[in-house]
This record gives structure tokens, sequence and C-alpha cells, in this order.
């Protein structure tokens, strides 16, 4: 397996993670998972309900419904989607050079380094265009630096997250969840011991999150626990209620 290091040391390492990112660009291009960016074409762009421009943030523990809530996100707002999880996870099952490195964490319930998610957020999201209807965050930022990076990456093309929503789920029953999902799913970081891990990481690294987005007065609060529509009514409710 390919050695990652942090592209602080340039040179060889930086060259073979950029011609990863460029690998996996034009393989999300060719299964047709994003828009062409040179025709400014986008992804979602059947929208149902009229919208300005909203990037949102949805967040919460692993097993606390971001997927879930962003499948109906979508349907209702006609919003674009970029689950950093689907993206590692559809690398991983190509085979690619990137897969590879992704599942030797994934496996562990750690955290791919914060460099590598930026980069590979910062080309899906290009894959949208120029004056998409807004794109759901899922799965990033996980840790300060990964939001620190996105606020950046956006005001770079002129945009900004316009709400962070987290999904707020009892542990108990977050643990219940994710253990049924490996079961029906088969996730292979759906087991036990690596549920208990990636709940400690994200207490540790993505939990302090929450005061980050209340500083910039983005975080909204939802309470997680309930039916599907109960909780995406709750989610509409904040969406519907931003400039
Ligand atoms: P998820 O599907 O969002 O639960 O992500 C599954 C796994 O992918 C996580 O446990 C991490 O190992 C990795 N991963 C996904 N998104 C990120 C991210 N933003 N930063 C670091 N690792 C990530």
């Amino acid at each position: 397996m390919r050695e990652y290091k942090l592209p602080h040391k340039l040179g060889e390492v930086e060259t073979q993670k950029t011609d990863l990112i460029t690998d996996m660009w034009y393989e999300l291009k060719k299964t047709g998972k994003q828009g062409d960016k040179e025709k400014g074409e986008r992804v979602g762009d059947n929208q149902q309900k009229q919208i300005k421009m909203k990037n949102i943030v949805i967040f919460g523990a692993p097993g606390s419904g971001k997927g879930t809530q962003s499948e109906l996100m979508i349907k209702h707002y006609g919003l674009g989607h970029i689950s950093t999880g689907d993206v590692l996870r559809s690398e991983i099952k190509k085979g690619t050079e990137l897969g590879k490195l992704a599942a030797s964490y994934i496996d562990g319930g750690n955290l791919i380094p914060d460099e590598l998610m930026i980069s590979i957020l910062a080309n899906v999201y290009d894959g949208y265009g120029r004056g998409h209807k807004g794109v759901i965050f899922d799965g990033f930022p996980r840790t300060i630096p990964q939001a620190e990076a996105l606020k950046k990456m956006l005001e770079e093309r002129g945009d900004k997250v316009a709400a962070m929503i987290e999904l707020d789920v009892p542990e108990e029953e977050l643990m219940q969840r994710l253990i049924k999902r490996g079961e029906e799913s088969g996730r292979a970081d759906d087991n036990e011991e690596t549920i208990k891990k990636r709940l400690k990481i994200y207490h540790s690294q993505t939990q302090p999150l929450i005061e980050w987005y209340k500083k910039e007065g983005l975080h909204h609060h939802v309470n997680g626990h309930g039916t599907l529509e109960e909780i995406f009514s709750n989610i509409k409710r904040v969406i519907d209620s931003l400039g």
C-alpha cells in the first residue's frame, strides 16, 4: 500500500496525493455522479422546492441519521449531496489506491487525515459547477481544521455554509442503530468494537465543532430521536427559516 505522508513534506508525496485525487475525480465523472464542471453542470437539478442557494452541514454522531435525512432533503429541496463516507466506500469498492488507503483508516474506526479529506472535498464540491442550489455536507467536517478549511474553500468560491444542523440522538440509541445497520448492510465498520472507537473519536474530535459553529452563528439543534417524518419536519423548519 502507498504510504501517505502529510503534504507539508512536499515533493513526491504531494504528487502522489494529487494523482489519487485526480484519478478519483475522473472516476466520479465517468460514473456520472458528478456534473461536468467545464459545462457548469450540476447534480440535483430537478428541484421541487425553490430556495436560494443553501449549503447545509448535516452534523451528528455516527448513526444519528445524517444519511437518511439527507435523502429527504435532496428530494424536497433538490440539493446536491456530498457524503465523504460514501465517496470513500465507493473508492474501496472499486479497489483504487485511495480506497486501499481509506480502508486502512476506516476499518480501524479512525479518521482519514485532514489534508487528504480536504482535497477530496474541494474536488467533489467543484464537480457541482457554479450556481448550484446548494450542497449538503454529510460527514464533513469532522474536525476543527476541516471546518476551517471548508469555510476558506467556500469563501474562495464566493460561497458559504448557510446552516449547520445538529442531529442530537442519545448515545444508547446510536449504539443500537449502528449494530442493527451493521447486521443489515454488512458495513465493516459497524461492529461493536469499531463503533465504540468511532463514538469516542466523535466525542473528542468532532463534537467540539458544535461550539465552533455556535460561534459562527450557524448552529441549529434538532432532536434526532423520533420518526423520520418528525425529524425531517424539524429540519425543514430550520431550512425554511433561513434567509
Ligand atoms: P461515515 O459514513 O460518514 O460514518 O464515514 C465512515 C468513515 O469514513 C469514518 O469512520 C472515517 O473513517 C471516514 N471518514 C468519512 N468522512 C470523514 C472525514 N470528514 N474526515 C475523516 N474521516 C472521514
